[in-house]
């Protein structure tokens, strides 16, 4: 009998096998380490952004969401425009909700959807759709007015768009110097007439020009619109004149943002207003037709 040798042999089995056992929790950790980075990259990739789009209409779906007795999901809208039956596998709908789903978005923080326009925010899911309307980086609608156009981007986006669909002219600069002429303009009652594109102090502004009516009276107005964010366009200011043969009609303002809609700000005539009657004097015409000169100058308020 050794028990001298039997201790130390068992200390030595005890040692060993701690040391695999050591070994092999350290490997079983690491590869369930591996195994769980690459299924929350799986769910973060492609998971997320699926799942909570309705696999309808494709927009990111907000509560309540539905689902169908098969589970396939869709959105409120969907929901009440596929009435009875699902529309991925056409079992009668019934008033499912997906509970489950809206807890996991509720869990959930996203990047702001204009992100390649230039947003860092990340949001809880339920706050982005808030954040996304007012998000200083959505895109700006197109600023020519008087046609239906469509086109959204950033500002270079824009001017390029401007310049190469729409022709509109470019001028660099703070002051202009312009004249707008028209035949038969005892006709036009409604009109838009230029754009025109300003690019001072390294920013764009929008010079609008056009025949409406105001109330009864058959009026023309020059307003500016600034190709930014409404702060910024505060920090500016500008004035238009117009006249000859002796009169003159000087005014004013603050560019408006292009957030306002061209329309918005016509119809709170936040512009230079000239009646027509007075236009014609400027023109020294014979009320047939109009020629109008606008000086202009564009400024940045010190603060
Ligand atoms: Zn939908
Ligand atoms: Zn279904
Ligand atoms: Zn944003
Ligand atoms: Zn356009």
């Amino acid at each position: 009998m050794a028990p001298g040798g039997g201790v130390s042999s068992c200390k030595e089995l005890v040692e060993s096998w701690q040391k695999v056992s050591r070994f092999d929790t350290t490997n079983i950790h690491d590869e369930l380490e591996k195994s769980i980075t690459c299924i929350g990259e799986k769910f973060q990739k492609c998971s997320i952004h699926e799942l909570l789009e309705c696999p309808i209409c494709r927009r990111f779906m907000y509560p309540p969401f539905y689902q169908c007795p098969n589970g396939h999901t869709l959105c409120t809208n969907c929901k009440i425009e596929a009435t009875d039956f699902c529309p991925t596998c056409k079992v009668e709908l019934g008033n499912i909700r997906c509970l489950a789903l809206e807890k996991v978005a509720e869990s959930l923080e996203l990047p702001c959807r204009h992100q390649n326009l230039g947003c860092h925010k990340i949001l809880p899911y339920y706050r982005k759709l808030k954040h996304e309307r007012h998000c200083k980086f959505r895109p700006y609608h197109c600023p020519y007015a008087g046609s239906e156009c469509s086109i959204k981007g950033d500002i270079p986006t824009l001017m390029l768009h401007l310049k190469e669909d729409h022709k509109v002219d470019m001028h660099s600069g703070c002051t202009f110097n312009h004249r707008y002429v028209k035949s038969n303009a005892q006709q036009v009652d409604n009109a838009i007439w230029m754009l025109t594109v300003f690019d001072c102090f390294g920013r764009q502004f929008v010079l609008h020009f056009e025949a409406f009516s105001l109330g009864m009276t058959p009026v023309y107005i020059a307003f500016l619109r600034f190709m930014g964010e409404d702060n910024e366009a505060k920090m500016f200011n500008y004035s238009l004149q117009v006249g000859g043969y002796g009169r003159k009609l000087t005014w004013q303002g603050v560019p408006r943002s292009i957030r306002d809609s061209h329309g918005k700000v016509r119809d709170c005539q936040d512009g230079l207003i000239i009646p027509r009657s007075l236009a014609f004097f400027f023109s020294g015409g014979n009320g047939e037709e109009l020629t109008l000169k606008v000086i202009g100058r564009i400024w940045k308020e010190s603060a």
